[in-house]
């Protein structure tokens, strides 16, 4: 029979690589927190009505990448092609945006759009953003940019540098956009195809044409950050001597304009040089227009989306290590039925104690059992058959250094686990992981020297 595969452009994490972006994914987590971002989860697929007035139907996105069903002849049904009309969509259904404002959440989700599958460009993708709905002082552009930046950072990227632009406001836009069709009129007949149906609609989205004619005739066309009202312009050096403040380097590019029609004044992108020429890991801005649009109250919002499959190309690109992948601590190997029975109940006590433990799921012999210890690189092992039943006492093996020590059954279970607790193996080297990404190694390494303090400090009791 023909074999099966996954749909193209759509991209299976296989262990291994689940857990590299277990870890990208724990530091946008816990920087999102540390600025007080709750998680938001919407569902895969929204009322295409919701794309169509949030995203716009004049952008590429709606017109040419949504996956659109029929629901069984009912209505029109969308896979999200990004997060933040649906997170819109919620704030307002479920009045969160009634509670103290801002309303800060963040997500990490899977996307989807009907693009020509290329390097980190998937019809399936993932993205991490957050989104502060409900104020409109450009301390909170500032605050949102530093969220991606600290990522970015934390994740040890280098040579991503931050791009900044103000689009304006719809006032000031309206204006800019007379002078720019004037422009562009001018060279009317060498635009794009694309282009000239773009020209009535929404000249902006011209400057974002790829085709080198275009770009040719956008060199000199005038900019909106010239053309910006006094208001943008003060709100815009609010942002930047907030950025200043903050050390975060930056520099303007008034070429930004982002794809989605929703956005006005702040716009952003964060720039990789290592992965060619899908250069943007990251970009967002102000979308002050959004909520208004999808029908809800006046509510002055920002946000950004970052691709986490680039994410992941850069550190690729750049040769970044992820941590690596914790072995089980023990394996043990039965020989019988009696053997089976009496290991289950063993690693099962260890594993209560949160540390990991495994033992044969096949009925190998002790042989091909130690082979597949060996393969899974488990730190420990213990061989139980009818003899060590019979004793009472088994071999607890080091595989590191050969060692092997003489134990009560009784014991090994306490035993491991004390191995198991003081090197940090198991549940508890999650939590680890939690705390180092929030930036707290300096405690953590102090704390690793008295476990049972450790144990304390992350409450590991408490979470059972
Ligand atoms: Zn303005
Ligand atoms: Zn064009």
């Amino acid at each position: 029979m023909k074999i099966i595969t996954a749909v193209k452009g759509m991209q299976d994490m296989l262990p291994g690589d689940a857990e590299k972006w277990k870890f990208v994914e724990t530091i946008c987590k816990n920087n999102a927190q540390l600025h007080g971002f709750s998680e938001i989860r919407t569902p895969v697929v929204e009322s295409t009505e919701l794309f169509l007035r949030g995203v716009g139907e004049t952008t590429d996105v709606v017109q040419k990448e949504m996956y659109t069903f029929e629901d069984r002849g009912a209505r029109s049904i969308t896979l999200r092609p990004e997060m933040t009309a649906g997170a819109v969509r919620a704030a307002i259904e479920h009045g969160l945006i009634r509670d103290s404002l801002p309303v800060k959440v963040f997500y990490i989700a899977s996307c989807y759009r009907a693009e020509k599958p290329q390097a980190g460009r998937l019809r399936e993708f993932h993205q991490f953003g957050v989104e502060m709905f409900g104020t409109s002082a450009p301390q909170a552009d500032a605050d949102v940019i530093s969220i991606a930046r600290e990522v970015i950072d934390d994740l040890g990227i280098d040579n991503v540098s931050l791009e900044l632009n103000s689009i304006g406001c719809k006032e000031c836009r309206s204006e800019y956009h007379v002078k720019l069709r004037e422009y562009f009129r001018a060279n009317e007949d060498r635009l794009c195809e694309t282009c000239k149906s773009r020209l009535e609609r929404n000249p902006m989205r011209i400057l974002d044409c790829k085709s080198p004619v275009c770009q040719g005739i956008c060199e000199h066309a005038p900019l909106m950050i010239d053309s910006i009202c006094p208001d943008c312009r003060e709100h815009f050096e609010g942002v930047k001597s907030c950025l200043d403040a903050m050390d975060i380097e930056y520099s303007i590019n008034p070429k930004i304009v982002r794809g989605l029609d929703y956005y006005t004044r702040t716009v952003f992108e964060f720039v990789s040089k290592d992965i060619g020429a899908q250069s943007t890991v990251c970009g967002g801005g102000r979308y002050d227009g959004l909520f208004e649009e999808v029908g809800g109250p006046k509510m002055p919002s920002l946000g950004f989306a970052m691709g986490l499959e680039r994410i992941l190309l850069t550190m690729e690109a750049q040769g970044i290590e992820f941590p690596p992948h914790d072995p089980p601590l023990l394996y043990l190997a039965p020989v019988g039925k009696a053997a089976t029975a009496l290991c289950a109940k063993i690693a099962r006590e260890i594993r209560m104690s949160g540390v990991t433990a495994e033992y044969d799921m096949v009925g190998r012999s002790v042989k091909a059992q130690m082979k597949y210890a060996d393969k899974i690189g488990v730190l420990y092992t213990v061989v139980i058959g009818d003899d060590e039943i019979a004793a009472g006492t088994a071999k607890l093996k080091n595989m590191e250094d050969g060692e092997a020590e003489e134990i009560q059954i009784d014991a090994i279970a306490d035993r491991v686990c004390e191995i198991g607790i003081g090197g940090s193996f198991g549940r508890l080297t999650e939590l680890l992981e939690g705390f180092s990404a929030m930036g707290n190694l300096a405690e953590i390494a102090g704390a690793e020297e008295n476990p049972l303090d450790l144990t304390g400090l992350l409450d590991f009791e408490d979470k059972e």
